[in-house]
């Protein structure tokens, strides 16, 4: 436990809805995947992410249930039920196929949160293709790169990100199709080009799936970029029964919930938790093409009623920048539920939640690797703010020591490692197998985090492989610093980094964002200096603070520490095709 962050206990009984985990140790003891595999049909022994999450409710009970509800970026709304999602799903596969796109190429989608985006994701499904999302806000060199390490035949995008595309296209051999969602914009789409209208309008609405198998090819994700160049996590549809039963025990999912995942589809969460797991649970989904803004986002909830939220730590600040006072001017009632997954949530942001609307943010990790929850917190399961809580049942997350050999003391550093063979563990990092395979050892999959566990099996996030930090002989956790460092009222956010240093081998520096209305003053940095020192002693608490305007962050949101570091030491900046510019 981290000294002021009590445990915060649950009332099950007292809960909107009963969990559907219970209780986490008996489901551990019991829980089997053939058990969730029943929750998952195979016509014709068939296995198709599209098939599970669209076209099964819509043969169905659930056809004219609402699947989406777009919020369009002013605010026009639009409804899909399950129904209408596999027709346009449908429509999308065929006009894909129509262009000859075979079962296993690459398909790339560069758009903004619109519904097209999603009917393109499922058509590339449906047709057995791969597909591939990207941040829209990616410039021309993070396109080209990422199609060109795919090899990726094709690029559905809008008339607005065309530019970009344009720039690239001629030095990428392997594209033979750019298609433009133009109809939204009421733009004209240029000779050579081919528009979705053109295309998908016409399609026939009746589609026969790819009969693919659990081990064909489904969908490709770069991950962040966080720790260096992306990484491209290649998924197959097996994935579907993590994203199923995790969906169904860590999401809390039931029948009448309106479920709100703020991850952009260019991010790993945006499909495994934005697609995956609430349709293949059968939800309502809300999505909004809008960015963050504080009450933008607290409206959403009231306006939609949302019941079930996953967001991330950078929203959770900014909220938390923002007051209490805007979630307090609006109804939130029917929140019942809140997620966070990215990066380590800080205590303060677990708690945060509480004074705000009433509920904690429930921290739970996983990467683009795993494809699905590995670790988390559960609506039945008390919370330790700063833990990311306790293994999905069927998983075995575990800390080993240097030898590949499990830590079984408790509160001991070591690597945060998974037992292979999980249904959602990927296949390669494309065209990288080399690297695929450095990252299994000893019988596991090396995640490269470093972590430690609890006596009752909380497992508490220690840092990145390459950030954890030794000073003196100390290993120092830029988490624990950077969470002591945002609870003065001054700050707002913190990245720590530890700098060669001759004597202690490396120190402690903390880069901070001040929250509006305070100012860097000397009496601001005694009491930064002081606050650090008493939370954290004097062999952990920084050696130097300093006061930055923004945090370099990855697109999703994560602090990029080995950029704080490369710009400290006047090193290379490596790669930054991922780094939030706006
Ligand atoms: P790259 O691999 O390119 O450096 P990345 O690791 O940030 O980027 P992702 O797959 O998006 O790419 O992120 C997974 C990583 O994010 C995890 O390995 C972990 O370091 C961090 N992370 C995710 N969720 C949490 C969490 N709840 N607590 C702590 N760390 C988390
Ligand atoms: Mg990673």
């Amino acid at each position: 436990m981290i000294e002021g962050y009590p445990e915060i206990a649950k009332d099950v009984a007292a809960l909107k809805a009963t969990p559907n985990l219970v209780d986490w140790a008996t489901e551990r003891r019991t829980f089997s995947w053939d058990e969730q595999w029943k929750g998952i049909d195979r016509p014709g022994g068939m296995l198709n992410k599209a098939y599970e999450c669209v076209d099964r409710h819509a043969n169905g009970a659930r056809a004219n249930k609402t699947a989406i509800i777009w919020q369009s970026a002013a605010g026009e709304i639009e409804r899909y039920s399950y129904l209408d999602f596999k027709k346009q799903s449908n429509k999308a596969a065929n006009a894909l196929r129509s262009l000859g796109i075979k079962k296993g190429e690459r398909v790339f989608i560069l758009a903004d949160r619109i519904p097209e985006l999603y009917f393109a994701v499922f058509g590339t499904l449906k047709i057995g293709a791969i597909t591939a999302p990207l941040f829209s806000a990616f410039g021309p060199e993070p396109i080209k790169e990422r199609v060109s390490r795919a090899e990726g035949c094709t690029i559905i995008t809008t008339p607005k990100l065309l530019p970009k595309v344009n720039e690239i296209r001629s030095q990428l051999p392997s594209l033979r199709h750019v298609i433009v969602i133009a109809h939204r914009e009421g733009k004209p789409v240029a000779a050579g080009d081919i528009a979705w209208s053109d295309i998908v309008g016409p399609a026939s609405e009746e589609f026969e799936i790819e009969p693919t198998g659990p081990d064909d090819w489904s969908i490709m994700h770069f991950t962040s970029g966080t720790t260096g160049l992306p990484k491209g996590a290649a998924h197959v549809h097996n994935a579907i029964v993590s994203h199923y039963a995790t969906g169904k025990y860590v999401l809390d999912f039931h029948e009448d919930d309106i479920y709100w995942c703020t991850a952009d589809p260019g991010w790993v969460t945006g499909t495994s938790y934005g697609m995956f797991a609430p349709f293949s649970n059968g939800v309502t989904s809300l999505i909004d093409e809008g960015g963050f803004g504080a009450r933008r986002w607290f409206e959403n909830i009231q306006k939609h009623k949302v019941t079930v939220w996953y967001t991330a730590p950078t929203a959770i600040r900014l909220l938390m920048k923002a007051g209490t006072d805007i979630p307090k001017s609006f109804d939130l009632s029917s929140l019942r539920y809140a997620m966070s997954v990215g990066e380590p949530l800080n205590p303060e942001g677990v708690v945060w939640g509480i004074e705000a609307f009433g509920l904690p943010f429930h921290d739970n990790w996983w990467q683009t690797e795993t494809g699905a929850i590995m670790c988390a917190n559960y609506p039945s399961m008390p919370i330790r703010p700063g833990s990311m809580g306790r293994p999905f049942p069927g998983v075995d997350v575990v800390i080993v020591d240097e030898q590949g050999k499990e830590i079984t003391e408790p509160m001991v550093e070591g690597a945060l490692v998974c037992k292979p063979g999980w249904p959602s563990m990927f296949r390669t990092y494309w065209n990288d197998q080399e690297r695929y395979d450095s990252r299994f050892k000893n019988g596991w999959y090396y995640t490269g985090d470093k972590a430690k566990r609890d006596e009752d099996g909380y497992i508490w996030f220690v840092g990145r492989d390459d950030d954890v930090i030794n000073t003196s002989g100390h290993l120092v956790s830029p988490f624990e610093v950077e969470s002591v460092m945002i609870e003065h009222a001054a700050v707002a956010e913190a990245g720590v980094i530890g700098k060669p240093d001759a004597i202690a081998m490396e120190v402690v520096k903390a880069f901070v964002t001040l929250n509006d209305g305070f100012e860097k003053t000397d009496a601001l940095m005694r009491d930064l200096n002081r606050h650090a020192r008493a939370r954290l002693g004097p062999a952990v608490a920084p050696k130097e603070i300093e006061v930055i305007d923004i945090l370099p962050k990855t697109r999703s949101g994560k602090i990029m520490r080995r950029l704080l570091k490369a710009r400290e030491l006047g090193l290379p900046e490596g790669d930054t095709s991922t780094l939030e510019e706006d």
